[in-house]
């Protein structure tokens, strides 16, 4: 008998094992494997209409351009000086709110959404987010002690819950004296939801508000940046005003906007409206690399540098990304068509690599598509359907087989 034969910390004792989205793609493989007819809009990366990974000739290039003795050595522990301009003209444009931010290298948007909580909330701490959110959210805040609130996303017209995510601010407020909120736009995972103008205008009137009471940031999840139909970067102008009185981050990622998730290369910036305060966030930033993965992928970041900087290559890499938009811009009109034929129930949609489906039960919805060899996320009143990685050809299937899932638990 060995009494303490565990000996891992409680908290670590009875962790979930597979991530539940990489368990059921794993499933759909095999069945795939085994002669069946299988949609797996499942995983969230972009394949071709051939089921491979979609790649940017363009990006394969400039990685296999980059000097190997570069590549080889560490890379400053924020990142390089050149990346770290790009990025934030990048994500920022080139108007005042980039040149009040800084901005560090991280390990994907993962890293940056991890650096955020870990130095804008204290141990115990909330973040607060859409109602669906990306689960890892929930991961990076319970790893770091952190926790998650949320409030209800949409109105049943199916725009921002505007008045909900307020009164959810200011209780959050009340509860902490601070807040760190997560916004995931365009583009949301899980929803597809993008917000318009007159919401982010808004969104940003509200922030003002709350930054004028107590400290509060709030993280724009760029991760499908690009992705977005025109107009989708409205938030830049729309929240300039609330970056006076807030701390306004980016999680900024190549892994989509360049088709390069096992690079690992993202970045948080920070726009901060005090020039003294603003050293102070970078120094925390950095030390929170140091404190995690040290240095960041330097063939990756290097790459990514030439792609953001060099005017030619950036305007072929356009050219790239225009390509992988159009393949995805195809499934999305297919989608809308089908979904509108068959009656399923989603929120406006207009690009982007997911899509929910509202169901009274998302868990026995997901699993009657699976029977019929349908592969979908089960979330809580609603699945979600990965366009990204379903063939234009399927949409009709694949619409059905929800419709009738749908249906078949009382929706
Ligand atoms: N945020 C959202 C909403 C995502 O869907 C993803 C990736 O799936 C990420 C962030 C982070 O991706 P990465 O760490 O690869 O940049």
């Amino acid at each position: 008998i060995r009494p303490h034969h565990l000996r891992l910390i409680s908290e670590s004792a009875a962790r979930p094992g597979d991530d539940p989205i990489f368990t059921l793609d794993a499933e759909a493989r095999r069945r795939a494997r085994g002669g069946e007819k299988v949609i797996n809009a499942s995983l969230g990366a972009l394949l071709t209409e051939e089921g491979e990974l979609a790649v940017m000739p363009t990006v394969t290039e400039a990685f296999r351009s980059v000097d190997a003795a570069r590549a080889a050595s560490y890379a400053p522990i924020a990142g390089d000086p050149s990346f770290l301009d790009a990025v934030r003209l990048d994500a920022l444009g080139r108007g005042e709110l980039a040149r009040r931010a800084v901005a560090v290298a991280t390990a994907g948007g993962t890293g940056a959404i991890h650096h955020a909580v870990v130095n804008y909330l204290d141990p115990g701490q909330a973040l607060l987010t859409t109602s669906y959110y990306w689960g890892p959210y929930r991961i990076i805040a319970t790893h770091s002690r952190r926790k998650v609130r949320t409030f209800p996303m949409l109105t049943d017209e199916g725009g921002l819950d505007l008045a909900a995510f307020e009164s959810a601010l200011e209780s959050l407020i009340a509860d902490q004296g601070r807040a760190l909120v997560i916004f995931n736009f365009p583009c949301h995972n899980p929803t597809g939801y993008t917000l318009d103008a007159e919401e982010w205008k808004q969104v940003g009137e509200i922030l003002a508000r709350a930054g004028r009471s107590a400290p509060v940031a709030f993280l724009l999840d760029l991760a499908y940046a690009h992705y977005g139909a025109a107009g989708s970067d409205a938030w830049i102008e729309a929240l300039a005003p609330a970056a006076e009185v807030c701390d306004l981050l980016v999680a900024w990622s190549a892994s989509k906007s360049f088709a390069q998730y096992g690079a690992r290369v993202g970045s948080l910036i920070a726009v901060v409206d005090d020039e003294e305060d603003r050293k102070a966030v970078f120094n925390a930033l950095s030390y929170s690399c140091r404190g995690t993965w040290s240095n960041c992928n330097h063939l990756g970041l290097l790459a990514i540098t030439r792609l953001l900087t060099e005017p030619e290559i950036a305007q072929r890499v356009a050219v790239d990304r225009r390509e992988m938009i159009n393949l995805l811009g195809n499934r999305v009109e297919a989608f809308n068509r089908e979904a509108a034929r068959v009656g399923l129930r989603h929120p406006r949609y207009e690009g982007g690599f997911f899509v929910t489906v509202f169901t009274p039960d998302g868990p026995a919805t997901a699993a009657a598509a699976r029977a019929e060899g349908v592969f979908v996320v089960p979330l809580e009143g609603a699945v979600r359907v990965a366009l990204c990685s379903t063939p234009l050809a399927d949409v009709p299937r694949l619409s059905e087989v929800l419709g009738r899932a749908v249906k078949s638990v009382g929706g």
